[in-house]
Order: structure tokens, then C-alpha cells, then sequence
């Protein structure tokens, strides 16, 4: 009886184990996001884990955000101003790359945080109309 107890004793913490490395492997893998947004209108979301280049073409303004190491910043653009390539890598929550002259946003998305962003939306808009 006893012998068998520890065996099932050592099965539940050995599932146990399982578990927390499946939802933490998980988790990981759903990681932060960065969403590219045009004009208000969603282009994209890539993943940060994933070194990747994004090219962004509209009419005649051209922007390339690279992903790289988990960070993301804007490799090139053909904006007047420039400002976008000056604002560096971006790799946390709330962080933002904004493109004025091309209405272009770069945005962290916090895929564990989402619940609070959600609130931060639902707050009343004082700002539109
Ligand atoms: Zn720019």
C-alpha cells in the first residue's frame, strides 16, 4: 500500500510537472505580437518571436519594419521626416513606432496583458467626435 501511494504520489506531481511546462511552453509560444496599423485599418500582426521583415506599400509611401531578437523597429521608410527610424526598437507592452506622414502605427501587443487592453478600450472615447 505504501509503495503505491508514492507511485501515485510521484504521477500527480509528475502531471503535474507536465502541465506547468505545456501552459508555460504555451504561453511563450503565443508571445508578444506587434500589430501594424495603417490609416486606423489593421495591415498586420506578426509575431516578435520570429525574425521577420514586414513591408508596408501604399500608394506611393513605402515603410519596413523588421523583427529581429524580439524586437521590432522601422529599418526604412520613405517619409519625409524620418522620425519613425529615429524611434528605435520596440519589444514591450504599450511601446509604438509611429509613422506620421504615412498614418503607420507599430504596436506591442501584450498577448497575456489582452484582458487589460480590453478595458482600456471600453473606457468612453472623449477623443472622437
Ligand atoms: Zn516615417
Amino acid at each position: 500500500m505504501k509503495k503505491n501511494d508514492v507511485v501515485l504520489g510521484g504521477g500527480i506531481l509528475a502531471i503535474a510537472l507536465v502541465l506547468f511546462l505545456v501552459m508555460h511552453l504555451t504561453r511563450n509560444e503565443a508571445g508578444n505580437q506587434i500589430q501594424i496599423t495603417v490609416d486606423g485599418v489593421v495591415y498586420g500582426t506578426y509575431s516578435l518571436e520570429k525574425n521577420q521583415v514586414i513591408e508596408v506599400k501604399e500608394d506611393d509611401f513605402y515603410n519596413r519594419i523588421r523583427i529581429q531578437d524580439g524586437s521590432a523597429y522601422m529599418e526604412e521608410a520613405n517619409c519625409p521626416d524620418g522620425y519613425c527610424e529615429e524611434q528605435g526598437k520596440i519589444n514591450g507592452r504599450t511601446q509604438t513606432i509611429v509613422c506620421l506622414p504615412h498614418k503607420l502605427v507599430v504596436e506591442v501587443l501584450d498577448v497575456n496583458g489582452l484582458e487589460d487592453d480590453n478595458a482600456v478600450e471600453d473606457m468612453p472615447d472623449t477623443i472622437s467626435k
